[in-house]
């Protein structure tokens, strides 16, 4: 066979042959649409890397961008990469100083932001090395205190339409991104051009995401976040319309352009879901019976709001997992043929993150790096390999060695995998109580909590335990009309027929509210910080 690389600029040049008939369409900042097709949207693509030469952009120079979902940000996942430069989505939603810090540590020589997020830009200014911004929009020109500054359609406008593209290595990075870093400074992940392409091929296949040239895709995961799990490649490789919602979108504007463009392939957290759900139950006469599933991932899907969407909707919420060091598609959960399930066992299988996509590796290891048996119960760190997963951070030796050891990359996440292969995740690595040799996973026992009537909310940690290492403390905000009407021996016994005796809380806390994260999760940290002792004083 030929030794071909695989690279994105086969994508680009195969859309604009084949698919000049095909839509892309896109919300603009004043809600009006642009409309294009993919022989329209190659020109603009070389157009913008023409200018992008001007401006003095070579191999493995990086773009960043600073942008909401738009065709403009499509041009910048394909320009930068097919010139053998690198595109670097900047996370809009990180703390400022985070956001300071990647476009830094990236080296970022020009910075494309959208024209309603220059402003958060503007305040950081004078801590960037970036040498040229260009403000995203509609518009001619913008006014801005940043510069040397541009506007997009100035830019490239009046440029050839046409690129010589050269010839790359499919090892070459096309992209970069940065995970959001909740623990500690935000860490780099190179994507390559094999990787990217490899990775949206086996998204595409239909046991996994299932997306063809037939499909009209919403993208709603946002672009600068994990590639917005790399539909906009697998989109533009099969030749699908894209639509994309533009700045700031609505679960109206949305459930809108499902309804108006027979959205029928879309992804998202199912934070985005239950706001879709809770939209549609306010306004049922909206038609949104072209979308017969949505893929789920970022964090497990509640089974009601599965259960709502397939019995209320009648669409499939299916799950998916990944991270931003895994491009990020790692497991997808579709049952398989042969399964007979009753309504039970479907939302058991559901609520798993799914099977291994096809050429990766995955083994799940406990402490003594020994590997748990595929029977639904024992627990163990999902590590995993392939041709999409990272194999370094980004000039970080030290956190690239805690996390890729042996040719395995370690997700940190504690899973159980059953018979058939299904993942489940149970806990992250620094959450799991470890008790007595045997681990306790305590989302499980949050879960178990937060199914009772009187429970607000829960949350559980491993506190150290002079005899068994580590033991399980629950903390738990009653429902204002239960307070001091339910004691913690009634949630114990709530608790003791779903759970072996040793998984039960040593002691349970009543609290008027957990600490969170700045993100909305619970702060385990602090809580384990402040009940360090609490077990040790009590023995
Ligand atoms: P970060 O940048 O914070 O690492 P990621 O998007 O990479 O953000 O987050 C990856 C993590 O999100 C995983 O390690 C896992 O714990 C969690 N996660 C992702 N998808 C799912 C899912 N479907 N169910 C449960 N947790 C998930």
């Amino acid at each position: 066979m030929m030794e071909y690389p695989l690279t994105l600029q086969n994508f680009l040049e195969r859309a604009r042959k084949l698919y000049k008939k095909k839509e892309l369409i896109s919300r603009e900042e004043d809600g009006s649409f642009f409309r294009y097709n993919y022989g329209e949207m190659y020109n603009r693509v070389c157009q913008l890397a023409n200018a992008l030469e001007e401006l003095d952009v070579g191999k493995d120079d990086r773009v960043g961008t600073f942008a909401w979902n738009t065709h403009r940000h499509l041009e910048l996942y394909f320009a930068p990469a097919c010139m053998g430069a690198v595109y670097h989505t900047v996370n809009i939603r990180l703390f400022p100083e985070q956001i300071a810090y990647i476009i830094n540590h990236a080296n970022d020589k020009v910075l494309f932001i959208d024209s309603d997020l220059v402003p958060l830009i503007e305040k950081l200014k004078d801590k960037l090395n970036v040498k040229h911004y260009v403000i995203m929009g509609k518009e001619k020109s913008y006014d801005t205190k940043l510069e040397p500054a541009y506007a997009y359609e100035d830019l490239i406008s009046g440029k050839p339409k046409n690129y010589d593209w050269p010839e790359l290595d499919e090892w070459q990075t096309a992209g970069t991104a940065y995970t959001s870093g909740t623990t500690g400074l935000p860490k780099g992940v190179e994507y390559t051009h094999r990787g990217l392409v490899l990775h949206s091929i086996v998204a595409a296949l239909p046991d996994m995401m299932g997306l063809g040239e037939k499909n009209n895709v919403l993208h709603i995961v946002p672009m600068f976040h994990a590639n917005a799990w790399s539909i906009p490649f697998a989109a533009t490789m099969v030749g699908a319309k894209q639509v994309f919602p533009g700045p700031h979108p609505t679960p109206k504007d949305l459930v809108e352009l499902i309804q108006n463009e027979k959205i029928d392939f879309t992804a998202g957290v199912p934070t985005i879901w239950l706001m879709v759900y809770q939209f549609l139950k306010e306004n049922p006469d909206y038609d949104v019976s072209s979308l017969k599933e949505v893929i789920s991932g970022g964090s497990a899907p509640p089974v009601a709001l599965i259960k709502a969407f397939r019995e209320e909707f009648g669409i499939e919420i299916i799950h998916a997992y990944g991270l931003t060091e895994t491009t990020p598609l790692v497991t997808l959960n579709r049952p398989k043929s042969y399964m007979q399930l009753d309504d039970a066992a479907y939302y058991d299988l559901k609520t798993k993150q799914g099977v291994l996509a096809p050429l990766l590796e995955m083994k799940v290891v406990k402490d003594d790096g020994s590997e748990v048996e595929w029977n639904g119960r024992d627990m163990g760190e999902l590590l995993v390999r392939g041709p999409w997963i990272a194999k370094e951070y980004y000039k970080d030796p030290e956190k690239t060695a805690e996390k890729f050891t042996d040719g395995w990359f370690r997700t940190e996440d504690i899973v159980v995998v059953d018979e058939e292969g299904y993942v489940k995740i149970v806990d992250r690595a620094k959450d799991v109580i470890k008790s007595g040799g045997e681990w306790i996973s305590s989302v499980d026992l949050e879960n178990a909590l937060m199914g009772h009537e009187a429970v607000a909310e829960a949350t559980v940690i491993g506190v150290e335990h002079p005899k068994w290492q580590e033991r399980p403390l629950a903390f738990v905000v009653l429902k204002p009309e239960y307070k001091g009407k339910v004691t913690k021996e009634e949630l114990i016994e709530f608790l003791r027929p779903k759970f072996a005796k040793w998984w039960l809380p040593d002691d349970i806390i009543f609290t008027d509210s957990i600490p969170k994260t700045s993100v909305g999760k619970f702060d385990k940290k602090v809580l384990k910080e402040q009940f360090k002792d609490y077990f040790l004083k009590s023995e």
